[in-house]
């Protein structure tokens, strides 16, 4: 059966990345062996590491000076790595808190340093704080703020600039979904199972000058340091992710890289907030410029019509639309893999049902 599937994450990946590893699942390489069975310090497990770097190098136009590094324990493992290694002990970060990731990391984050909160987007957070309303902590250690806030469908439409202080930002769920630039940040990170591949990596472009100050009691596989220094094989890397997240950035590069994709997302967002903007039916509640490209969060104009929306759209094939726990509502995540197609077909299923559910 064939599906759109608008999983928040773990989310859809390529059809064509899905049929190829399929295809090379017992026998990768010529080797007679799976990709997920051989050495990651053997030769051909390398050369798959080195290429999706260079790749994903190549995708996002990272700087020589910044390492990429590769990583287990999710985002959320990195909410307590990040001040491990950038907060020395007594300092003070900076955190936007603009909804439930960032409140996350903020969390984590106080059982390691002085958190000071640079702004929040305050009640339902359907918005992000205008750049000049941000507080900057002379001498913070960094700021830290969440591009796309994946459960509200909140999005930064800029990218902070505070002066002189590394900025640190949770791409979790949208690294890769346009270009960006790279140098504006200290440190990128990114959980895969959005917008790269499978659970069980996260991404840390990190630059050079923010290694080598882990606190003392940092352990090994945390201290950035000390991962750059392996090539993120100081212990054993989540292998087939790493494999997966190679095919995607190839098919990436295939379809014509991130410019290419960004155009490609801006269309799909643009026809699902147009369909719901044209309705006085489906709502959106995200401030014009905040509105999220990924995330699009809506609701129906009586909660009591969420359960017939979602086995409906189940059943037409539309699938896992329903919105996170702590926001009700419905949630249709729109990352790289769902292609022009999906949205269509869902704005078509939106009419329908309220035209049968008036
Ligand atoms: C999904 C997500 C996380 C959590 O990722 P885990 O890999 O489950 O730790 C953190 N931040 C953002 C923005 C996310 O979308």
């Amino acid at each position: 059966m064939s599906v759109f599937n608008f999983s928040p994450g773990p989310a859809a990946l390529p059809a064509e990345v899905m049929e190829q590893a399929r295809a090379e699942f017992l026998d990768w390489d010529g080797s007679g062996m799976s990709v997920m069975e051989v050495s990651h310090r053997g030769k051909a497990f390398i050369r798959v590491a080195a290429e999706a770097e260079a790749d994903l190098r190549e995708l996002l136009a990272i700087p020589r000076n910044y390492k990429v590094l590769f990583m287990q324990g999710g985002a959320s493992a990195q909410f307590a790595v990040i001040p491990m290694n950038l907060a020395p002990p007594g300092a003070t970060v900076d955190y936007v808190d603009t909804g439930h990731w960032s409140r996350k990391a903020i969390v984590e984050a106080r059982r390691y340093c002085r958190v000071e909160v640079a702004a929040d987007a305050g009640g339902d957070y359907s918005t992000v704080p205008a750049a000049d309303t941000l507080r900057h902590t002379p001498g913070a250690a960094y700021l830290h703020y969440t591009p796309n806030e994946t459960i509200g469908g909140v999005e930064f439409s800029y990218v902070p600039h505070p002066a002189g202080v590394p900025l640190v930002a949770d791409m979790s769920s949208s690294i890769l979904a346009r270009p960006i630039d790279v140098a504006k940040f200290g440190l990128i990170y990114a959980g895969a199972q959005k917008n790269i591949g499978p659970a069980g990596l996260v991404i840390v472009i990190v630059r050079e000058d923010l290694l080598g100050s882990a606190r003392a009691d940092t352990p090994a596989v945390f201290d950035y340091a000390r991962v750059a220094a392996e090539d993120s094989m100081l212990n054993t890397p989540p292998t087939f992710s790493w494999y997966m997240a190679g095919l995607v950035f190839k098919w990436l590069k295939r379809n014509g890289g991130l410019a290419v994709q960004g155009e490609r997302n801006r269309r799909k967002a643009e026809l699902i907030y147009g369909a719901i903007d044209a309705s006085d039916y489906f709502r959106n509640a995200v401030a014009l410029d905040a509105r999220s490209t990924m995330n699009v969060v809506f609701s129906l104009p009586d909660a009591r019509l969420d359960a017939a929306f979602l086995a409906e759209a189940d059943a037409a094939g539309l699938k896992n639309l329903k919105g996170h726990r702590v926001r009700g509502g419905m949630r249709a995540s729109l990352y790289n893999s769902m292609p022009l197609a999906g949205v269509e077909a869902l704005v078509a299923f939106m009419r329908d049902f309220q035209r049968r559910h008036p």
